[in-house]
């Protein structure tokens, strides 16, 4: 059997004929940037988020740095990220001038771990950056009350979990503004590169719709130096055929969970991903841990099952964090996680049959 660790077949073909007629609309329309497509998908996103606002932007990296710009993060300043995330949300601190300061996470959920989070207040500290990693929302209550207690802002990072969950309230409706990704891997993914804000505060509603659009709102008159990001209207016009099928396609994807959680109990050394309690996953990744983890990926690879290992390199040991100092060692749960974990397929569209020698390949391994 052959089965690749990502593909796009069911999702595209429950869209199909929308997908080619949202082509044809713009095409037709002569309207290619800012415009109707983008506003409507805008105004979708919001109410899926539940917030007052969303922004269209050109990926999820300009999303953070927007996002931190818009609230005037800068130079010298600090904001809390978790040890164990994508780099994606270190860069966008380090893109404002600002030092991501890490926070290690919990082993269980890959989560940042909200107790941690104080120690690592500073004067300096300007915002916690919560990431939804795998899927799963964060204990966002706890980081709420931080966050209040400190008179910080929350930036979510919520590139992995359009739809979850944390006490019944969806991520991307936390924090002051908040960050998401539609690349074409992730839940809600366009057919190239997007991204999105959200946010119930007008001002910065406001300040972001400037700053993605040079700093201009009647144009040729600019009034911040602001960048190019915007989120085309081909792009807004797909995501508005998928964005419908979102809560489907994420709730196929917790079936496909259920059954992994169920075949891989007490299988060697394996661990499975737990849900913090009150939290949601929409299982953007199944990750499992394991010492065996190369040799593993090898024994699945010659059976024909792609996975991938969500990430080699934590943050603060790419060489692109240098400056920082850090030293392996500094991070030991960031860096356990980097040397144990596996990604195995997940997606809207694989079978119980592909399931199921998904895991028994795993058993006859151990
Ligand atoms: C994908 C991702 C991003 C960045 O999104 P792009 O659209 O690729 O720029 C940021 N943070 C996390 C956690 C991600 O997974």
């Amino acid at each position: 059997m052959n089965i690749p660790f990502l593909k796009f077949d069911k999702m595209h073909n429950d869209v199909h004929s929308q997908l080619y007629q949202a082509f044809d609309d713009v095409i037709k329309s002569h309207w290619f940037v800012m415009g109707k497509k983008l506003s409507q998908f805008e105004d979708e996103y919001a109410s899926f988020s539940t917030t007052k606002f969303c922004i269209g932007v050109a990926n999820g990296l300009d999303a953070l740095i927007l996002s931190l710009k818009a609230l005037g993060i800068h130079d010298g300043d600090e904001v809390i990220v978790p040890s164990n995330t994508y780099i994606a949300s270190w860069l966008a601190v380090s893109a404002v001038g600002a030092t991501p300061i890490p926070v290690e996470p919990n082993i269980n959920t890959y989560n940042i771990n909200p107790s941690l989070i104080e120690a690592k207040i500073t004067s300096r500290t300007k915002a916690i950056m919560p990431v939804h990693l795998y899927g799963q929302a964060c204990e966002m209550d706890e980081i709420i009350s931080i966050a209040k207690k400190h008179n910080l802002f929350v930036v979510e990072d919520n590139a992995q979990s359009q739809g979850a969950m944390c006490k019944n309230k969806i991520t991307g409706s936390f924090g002051n503004i908040n960050a998401t990704s539609f690349y074409p891997g992730k839940n809600l993914g366009a057919l190239g590169d997007a991204g999105g804000i959200t946010t119930n505060e007008e001002q910065l509603f406001e300040k972001v719709k400037l700053l993605r659009n040079y700093g201009s709102k009647e144009k040729y008159y600019n009034l911040e130096k602001g960048m190019n990001s915007r989120l085309d209207e081909l792009q807004a016009a797909l995501l508005s055929v998928k964005l419908p099928k979102l809560i489907e396609w994420n709730s196929e994807r917790n079936k496909i969970a259920e059954k992994y959680t169920e075949q891989l109990q007490n299988i060697g050394d394996v661990k499975l991903p737990q849900l913090a309690k009150n939290c949601t996953s929409v299982f953007h990744l199944y990750v499992i841990r394991t010492l065996k983890r190369n040799e593993l990926q090898e024994h699945l690879n010659k059976l024909g099952i792609g996975t991938l290992i969500h990430y080699p390199v934590p943050p603060h040991l790419q060489n692109a964090f240098q400056e920082l100092n850090y030293k392996k060692g500094d991070f030991p749960i960031a860096e356990t996680i980097a040397e144990t974990a596996l990604s195995i397929p997940i997606y809207p569209g694989l079978t119980d049959e592909e399931i199921i020698y998904i895991t028994n390949s795993i058993k006859k391994f151990y």
